[in-house]
C-alpha cells in the first residue's frame, strides 16, 4: 500500500489548549526572529516560513474538548502579551463561590474556603469555545489546522520521533479496503508534539517504547461527566464544589455546578479512577447527585441540554513524564500538567505549549532536533511559575490513595504550613486497586430507573453528546481476549466495564446458552475509562475514522 507523505516543520497532535497555544506562540516567535535578522538586530539567517500543522482527531475543533471549567487567565495575559486587543471567550468572571458537605439530604457550607479552591479573579468557561477561538488564531498566524485527522501511530527512525501516521479512512467492519479507501498519510516532522489529552495514543506508545519514566509511579486519573443544563432566571458566574454524598468517605470523588451565561448551569460529577468498587459508576453517581435537594433546587425549572466524559490525570508533579526525546514533546494533559488540588489544568496546559514552543524554536533556529536540545523544555519548566505550583500540590491525589481522611489530613496541612511531606509518594494503578466482587465491601448501588426530567439513562445523555461513528468500520476498541471477559472477568468482578464505561458501550448479552460482551463502540466519547481501568488491561483505545467521536457543544 502506498501511502501519502506530507513534510512539515513541526506537527502538533491534539488540537487542545496545549498544542494551539504551543502552535500559536511558535509561529509568533519564528516571525518576531525573522523581523529582528532583517532588521539586522539579531545575527544568523531567518527561518523562512515554518510549516506548523496541528491535527485533531474530531470532527470539528472543540468537537473533544470538555472540562468543568474554571480558568485561571493568567496563562493568556502571557500568551497574548504582544497582542493587544485579542480577548480569548473567557465566559464570566466567578462572582460568588461555595465549598459544601453535602449528607443524603442536607448541605453544610465550609465557613472557610481551602486556598486551592478560590477563584477570585478566575472565569468560568467552556473549553470548547476556547480552543475554536484559539484555533482561529492560529490560523490567522500561518498555522494549518487540521480537524478529522487521527494520529494512529508514532513514527521511529530508531528511537529518534520522525513524525506520526494518520488513520485510514474507508475500511469495512473486517478491514478490508471500501470503494473510497484512502490510506492514512504519513506526516513527517523535524519535531513532533504531542498534545492528546488524557491517556493519549501515540503518548503511550512513546512512553512504551522510549522509556519516558516517572517517578512516583504511572499516573492516577479520575473520570469527569458533565451535563449542561439550561435554567431560567440562573444568576451567572456562580461556583459550588461538594464533598460528601453520593460517595460519602468512601470514595476520591466530589460535584460541582458552574453557572454561565445564557442560562447555561454546567453541573459535573468526579470520581476516582482507582476505586476498590467494580460497580463505580459515574454517571449513576451524577444522577444521584441531581437528586440532592440542594443540587435538584439550582436546576429546577431547567432542561439538560448537552452531556460529556472525559478521564482526568491527577498525579500531578511525581505523575509527569519525561516530556521530551529525539525529535519529541509533550504538552498539556499528556505531560500531566494539572493541579488536582485547584481541579485545573487549562493555564497550565497553555504554559506547558509555550515552554515547548520557545524549546522547539530554539531547536529550529539550532537545526539540532535532539533530545540534548529539546531538553530545554524541561529547564524551562524547572524555573517556571507552573512548577512552583504543580511542586506545591505534590503528592494531593497520592494522599487520597491512602483513604479520604489521611487526604483530608495531609492537604489541610500542606495547605496551613506550605510544606509537603514524605517525599515521592509511588501510587498504585487504578485497575489494581479494584477489589473482587467476593471481597469488595464497597457495594454501589445499582441504577435505578431514570424518571427522564431530572435523571436521565447512559443512552439518553448518549444521545445529548451528539456521538456518531461510522458503523461499517472496524471497533476502535480492541479487546484481546473476549473469553477471559465472558467467563473469569465475569466471575471475578462482574464485568465492571458495564458499569464505569459512562456511555453504555459494554453490555454482557445472552447468544444462545452463552453470555457474551457485546461492545457499542459507536456509542463511544472517547473518555478513554476502559483503557485505564479495565482490571485485566486487555481492552485497548484506538483511535476510530477521522471525526468519530462526541461532537461536544460548548462543553
Ligand atoms: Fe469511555 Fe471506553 Fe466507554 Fe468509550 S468505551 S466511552 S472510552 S469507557
Amino acid at each position: 500500500m502506498k501511502r501519502e507523505q506530507l513534510e512539515v516543520d513541526v506537527l502538533f497532535v491534539g488540537a487542545g489548549p496545549a498544542c494551539l497555544s504551543a502552535a500559536f506562540y511558535l509561529s509568533r516567535l519564528v516571525s518576531r526572529h525573522d523581523r529582528e535578522v532583517e532588521a539586522g538586530t539579531r545575527p544568523g539567517p531567518p527561518l523562512g516560513e515554518q510549516l506548523l500543522l496541528v491535527v485533531e482527531k474530531g470532527k470539528e475543533i472543540g468537537s473533544h474538548a470538555l472540562s468543568g471549567a474554571i480558568v485561571d487567565p493568567r496563562a493568556f495575559r502571557a500568551l497574548l502579551q504582544d497582542l493587544p486587543g485579542a480577548e480569548p471567550p473567557l465566559d464570566v468572571p466567578v462572582r460568588k463561590e461555595d465549598v459544601l458537605f453535602l449528607t443524603k439530604r442536607r448541605h453544610f457550607r465550609l465557613p472557610v474556603i481551602p486556598p486551592p479552591l478560590h477563584n477570585e479573579g478566575n472565569h468560568v468557561a467552556s473549553l470548547g469555545k476556547l480552543v475554536k477561538w484559539l484555533a482561529g488564531l492560529c490560523q490567522d498566524h500561518e498555522v494549518e489546522v487540521y480537524p478529522e485527522f487521527p494520529a494512529v501511530k508514532l513514527l521511529l527512525e530508531g528511537n529518534r520521533v520522525v513524525g506520526a501516521r494518520m488513520g485510514d479512512r474507508g475500511l469495512d467492519a473486517n478491514g478490508q479496503p471500501r470503494s473510497h479507501f484512502e490510506p492514512g498519510t504519513d506526516v513527517l516532522a523535524k519535531i513532533t508534539v504531542l498534545g492528546e489529552g488524557p491517556r493519549g495514543t501515540l503518548t503511550r506508545q512513546a512512553e512504551e517504547q522510549l522509556g519516558l519514566d516517572r517517578d512516583g509511579g504511572p499516573q492516577l486519573y479520575s473520570l469527569g461527566v458533565k451535563e449542561v443544563w439550561r435554567v431560567p432566571g440562573i444568576e451567572p458566574g456562580r461556583v459550588c464544589h461538594t464533598l460528601g454524598y453520593p460517595t460519602g468517605t468512601r470514595e476520591f470523588g466530589g460535584g460541582f455546578i458552574y453557572t454561565l451565561t445564557q442560562e447555561q448551569v454546567h453541573v459535573g460529577f468526579v470520581v476516582g479512577l482507582d476505586s476498590r468498587d467494580p460497580r463505580e459508576d459515574a454517571h449513576r453517581l451524577l444522577q444521584e447527585y441531581k437528586q440532592h435537594p440542594f443540587v435538584r433546587r439550582l436546576l429546577e425549572g431547567g432542561r439538560v441540554v448537552s452531556y460529556g466524559a472525559k478521564a482526568i490525570p491527577e498525579g500531578g508533579y511525581h505523575c509527569m513524564p519525561r516530556a521530551y526525546a529525539d525529535g519529541l514533546l509533550l504538552v498539556g494533559d499528556s505531560a500531566g500538567f494539572l493541579n488536582p488540588a485547584r481541579l485545573k489544568g487549562i493555564h497550565l496546559a497553555i504554559e506547558s505549549g509555550m515552554m515547548a514552543a520557545e524549546a522547539a524554536f530554539e531547536a529550529l533556529v539550532a537545526r539540532d532536533y535532539s533530545a540534548a536540545r529539546l531538553k530545554r523544555y524541561a529547564d524551562l519548566f524547572e524555573a517556571s511559575e507552573a512548577r512552583k505550583e504543580l511542586h506545591s500540590a505534590r503528592n494531593f491525589r497520592q494522599s487520597f490513595q491512602r483513604g479520604f481522611w489521611t487526604g483530608v489530613l495531609y492537604n489541610g496541612l500542606q495547605t496551613l504550613t506550605g510544606l509537603g511531606w514524605g517525599g515521592v509518594w509511588k501510587t498504585v494503578p487504578g485497575h489494581e486497586r479494584m477489589e473482587r466482587m467476593s471481597d469488595s465491601a464497597a457495594a454501589g448501588a445499582l441504577t435505578e430507573p431514570a424518571d427522564g426530567e431530572l435523571t436521565f439513562d447512559k443512552l439518553s445523555d448518549v444521545y445529548l453528546s451528539d456521538t456518531a461513528h461510522e458503523e461499517d468500520q472496524p471497533s476502535h476498541l480492541k479487546i484481546s481476549d473476549l473469553e477471559l471477559c465472558r467467563d473469569r472477568c465475569r466471575e471475578e468482578y462482574g464485568n465492571p466495564c458495564q458499569h464505569f464505561c459512562p456511555a453504555g458501550v459494554y453490555e454482557m448479552v445472552q447468544d444462545g446458552d452463552r453470555p457474551r460482551l457485546q461492545v457499542n463502540f459507536t456509542n463511544c466519547v472517547h473518555c478513554k475509562t476502559c483503557d485505564i481501568l479495565d482490571p485485566y488491561q486487555v481492552i485497548l483505545w484506538t483511535p476510530p475514522e477521522g471525526g468519530g467521536g462526541p461532537d461536544y457543544k460548548n462543553m
